[in-house]
């Protein structure tokens, strides 16, 4: 990995101290975010809160299963998120599809079509597990690991490849795509 400057290193410290995060509550993993937020585990205690929109976030939360038509609404939403951002995927569902492996119109693999800073096994995770991979997530941002959004853009046609073949051509063809 390239030798980051001292400025580099100050900034990523700065960001790993303040994430704004977007929540796509997909599935079921979801219901353990409120208590992760509130008072008993307090995610804002580590500089982590709640953003509305993509254009102010860092990191895309995919809160459990994803079916096909929600993974474009995904997609668009990543995309229009600044870098660095970050994904993190919650639960069985994002990893393997979990419960729903052999379904026709779940996504198996999130890291097929979007890159996957950190995973949180489980079905459903606890807040402890959510708050240690917030941890986790925030000691990469501060070495300069989480690389997820530069991976984005440097294998943007193998993941591009692999969005339109769950997605299909109506993707690259429609209001956002040109
Ligand atoms: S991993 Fe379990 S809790 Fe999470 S979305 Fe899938 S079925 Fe629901």
């Amino acid at each position: 990995m390239k030798e980051r400057s001292i400025w580099e290193r100050i900034a990523d410290n700065l960001r790993s101290r303040s994430i704004w995060m977007l929540h796509y509550c997909t599935g079921c993993g979801a219901v353990e975010l409120p208590p992760s937020m509130t008072s008993r585990f307090d995610m804002e205690r580590f500089g982590i809160a709640p953003m509305a929109t993509p254009r102010q976030a860092d990191i895309l939360l995919i809160t459990g299963y994803l079916n096909t038509k929600t993974l474009r609404r995904v997609i668009y939403t990543y995309e229009q998120m600044p870098d660095p951002k970050y994904v993190v995927g919650f639960g069985s569902c994002t990893i393997n599809g979990g419960i729903y492996f052999d379904s026709y119109a779940t996504v198996n693999r999130l890291d097929y079509y979007i890159p996957v800073d950190v995973y949180i096994a489980g079905c459903m995770p606890r807040p402890e597990a959510i708050l240690e991979a917030f941890n986790y997530l925030m000691e990469k941002i501060r070495k300069g690991e989480a690389d997820g959004w530069k991976r984005y853009r440097e294998n943007y046609e193998w993941y591009k490849q692999n969005q339109i073949r769950s997605l299909g051509e109506v993707y690259v063809h429609d209001e956002f795509h040109e």
